[in-house]
C-alpha cells in the first residue's frame, strides 16, 4: 500500500523514490516508506488548496467538525496498541511512553473537537444603535504543518487537531526519519469521513518534500516544529509569500534548585527533567542550576542515580530509557560532550556509549559538572542525555542564570518557599515554568517558546487562534449618505 496521501488518494512518490526507516534500538528494518519530492508536495499543495476554496470542510459548521476530532479520539484509543508499538519501533523509545503518548493524542483531539465551536465569534457594541457589528473567526487556509522525530505523532496531532477544528485543509511533512504513526492517522481521518484533499501526507526529506511547503504562495501558514537553525530558514523563505509563522523551536531549560527544596523530590525530578527519552525532549531540563551550599550533596546524590539508569530497547521492560535517533544525532551528542570537556566541564558519570548495546544509538546518561554560562555546551542544545550543572549563591543569581540563553522555552524551580517560587517563575523568560514539578502539560494550556525557542503558541486557546483568522463584519442597518463631501 503507497504512503502518501494526496487529494483523498493514497499513491507512491511521481520519481518512485522510497527510504528504508529501521528502529534506532537495533537497527532491524521497521519499513519501506514511499519518499516524496519537490513535486509530490506542489500537488499535495494543489489538493489542499482546492479542498479548502471548493471543498466542504471550512463551511462545515464547527460543532461537526468538533465532532469528527471527537470520532477521531476514539479511533485514536481504539487503536492504540499498533499506534504505540509503530511510533516505539520509529523512535526507538520505550512502549510504555508511546502508550502515554498515545492517551495524549487522544485527549489533544477531544480538547480541540470541544474548543471547535466553543468559540466561533463575537458581537461588538460599536456605540451606535444602526451597526450591526461582528468579529467572526474564519480558517486561515491552508495550512503546512512540519514536525520532528522525538514526539512524532504527538507535535503531528498538536498541529492537525487545532488546523481541522478551525476548519483549514493541510499538507503534513512529519520528519523522514518516523513516518510511520503519520500514515496511521491519516487513515484514521480518512475512516472518521474527512473530505478528500483536506488533509494531505507528504514523507520525504526536508529540503526536497518540505522546502516548498515554506515558500510556495498557495500556502497561508506554516507551523513548523523542529530544531533553530530549520525554523530560521523556514521564516526566511516565507517571508516572500508574508505566511503566517508559528515556530516551535528548541531550548536549553534551566532547572533551578535551592538549597531549601525537598531533596529525594529535587533529585528525583531533575533526572526525570534531563533523562527522560534519553533527553530528546524539548523541554528537557538540561541545565542544572544548584545553590551553592547544596551542590556537593545534590550532584553526588544525582550521579549515583545516573548511573544506575538502565538502558534498553523498546520492548525490554527493565530498560528505563532508550537510545538515540540516528548515528549522526549520536555523534553531535558526543562531540557536545567532548567540547564540554575541552572548555574545562568535569566529567561526573557517563560521557560514552555503554557496552554490549553495540547495534543501537544508545548514549549513556551524562553529567557535566562545575559549568559555567560561558561555555557553549550551557548555551547550545544538545538535544540529548547530557546535563550540565552550574553553581548560583541567591536568588537574583538564579535568576540571572536561568535568562542567560538565546532560549526560552521551558524550564522549573524547586523550593519549599512559595513566596520564593513565585517571585522567581515571574521573572524567568519561559513559555513554561514548572514549581516543584518537570514536565507535565496539559491540552488547556498554551505551550510555546520565549526568545528563540519560538513565536506562536500550540494547545490551549491560543493554539486554536492561530489557525483563525479574525474578521471584523460592520453592517450599516439603516444606511443613509454621509454627506462629507456634499
Ligand atoms: P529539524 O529542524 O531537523 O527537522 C524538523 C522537521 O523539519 C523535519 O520534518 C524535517 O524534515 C523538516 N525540515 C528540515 N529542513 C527543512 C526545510 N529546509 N524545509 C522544510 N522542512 C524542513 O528538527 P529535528 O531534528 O527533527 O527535531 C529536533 C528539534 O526539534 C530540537 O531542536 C527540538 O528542541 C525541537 N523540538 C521543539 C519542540 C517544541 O515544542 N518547542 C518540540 C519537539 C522538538
Amino acid at each position: 500500500m503507497p504512503d502518501l496521501f494526496i487529494d483523498g488518494t493514497w499513491r507512491g512518490a511521481l520519481d518512485e523514490r522510497t527510504r528504508e526507516i529501521r528502529c534506532p534500538a537495533d537497527g532491524s528494518l521497521v519499513g519501506v516508506v514511499d519518499e516524496a519530492g519537490g513535486k509530490d508536495t506542489v500537488e499535495a499543495i494543489a489538493a489542499a488548496r482546492r479542498a479548502f476554496d471548493e471543498g466542504p470542510w471550512p463551511s462545515t459548521p464547527a460543532a461537526d467538525r468538533g465532532d469528527l476530532l471527537l470520532r477521531v479520539a476514539d479511533l485514536l484509543v481504539r487503536d492504540k496498541d499498533a499506534l504505540a508499538r509503530a511510533e516505539s519501533r520509529d523512535t526507538g523509545k520505550r512502549l510504555v511512553e508511546s502508550e502515554y503518548d498515545i492517551d495524549d493524542i487522544a485527549n489533544c483531539f477531544r480538547y480541540f473537537g470541544r474548543a471547535a465551536s466553543a468559540e466561533t465569534g463575537r458581537v461588538v457594541d460599536t456605540g451606535t444603535a444602526s451597526v450591526d457589528s461582528r468579529v467572526v473567526y474564519e480558517p486561515i487556509g491552508v495550512c503546512a504543518l512540519i514536525t520532528p522525530w522525538n514526539y512524532p505523532l504527538l507535535q503531528t496531532a498538536w498541529k492537525v487537531a487545532p488546523a481541522l477544528a478551525a476548519g483549514n485543509t493541510f499538507v503534513l511533512k512529519p520528519s523522514e526519519l518516523t513516518p510511520h504513526t503519520a500514515i496511521h492517522l491519516m487513515r484514521l481521518l480518512e475512516e472518521a469521513g474527512l473530505p478528500a484533499g483536506a488533509a494531505n501526507l507528504v514523507l520525504g526529506a526536508g529540503p526536497e518534500a518540505g522546502a516548498p511547503l515554506a515558500d510556495h504562495p498557495d500556502v497561508d501558514l506554516v507551523s513548523f516544529t523542529g530544531g533553530l537553525h530549520t525554523g530560521r530558514r523556514l521564516m526566511a523563505a516565507a517571508a516572500g509569500t508574508v505566511k503566517k509563522v508559528a515556530l516551535e523551536l528548541g531550548g536549553k531549560n534551566p532547572n533551578i534548585v535551592f538549597a531549601d527544596a525537598d531533596f529525594e523530590t529535587a533529585v528525583d525530578l531533575a533526572l526525570t527533567a534531563v533523562f527522560l527519552h534519553s533527553g530528546q525532549v524539548c523541554s528537557a531540563g538540561a541545565r542544572l542550576l544548584v545553590q551553592d551550599s547544596l551542590h556537593d550533596r545534590f550532584v553526588d546524590e544525582l550521579v549515583r542515580r545516573a548511573e544506575l539508569i538502565r538502558l534498553g530497547g523498546p520492548f525490554d521492560e527493565q530498560a528505563q530509557t532508550g537510545p538515540l535517533v540516528s548515528a549522526a544525532h549520536r555523534a553531535k551528542v558526543e562531540a557536545y560532550v567532548e567540547r564540554g570537556v575541552a572548555e574545562g566541564a568535569v566529567l561526573r558519570s557517563g560521557g560514552r556509549r555503554p557496552e554490549g548495546l553495540d547495534e543501537g544509538f544508545y548514549y549513556l546518561p551524562t553529567v557535566l559538572d562545575e559549568c559555567t554560562g560561558d561555555m557553549s555546551v550551557v548555551q547550545d542544545e544538545s538535544f540529548g542525555p547530557v546535563l550540565t550543572v552550574e553553581r548560583f549563591r541567591d536568588e537574583a543569581d538564579a535568576v540571572r542564570l536561568a535568562n542567560d540563553t538565546i532560549y526560552g522555552l521551558a524550564g522549573a524551580v524547586f523550593t519549599t518557599d512559595g513566596a520564593k517560587a513565585q517571585r522567581v517563575a515571574a521573572r524567568l523568560r519561559l513559555g513554561t515554568v514548572w514549581i516543584n514539578d518537570y514536565h507535565p502539560y496539559v491540552p488547556q494550556a498554551e505551550w510555546g517558546g520565549f526568545k528563540q525557542s519560538g513565536s506562536g503558541r500550540e494547545l490551549g486557546p491560543a493554539g486554536l487562534a492561530e489557525y483563525r483568522e479574525a474578521k471584523h463584519i460592520w453592517r450599516n442597518t439603516d444606511p443613509s449618505p454621509q454627506g462629507w463631501f456634499a
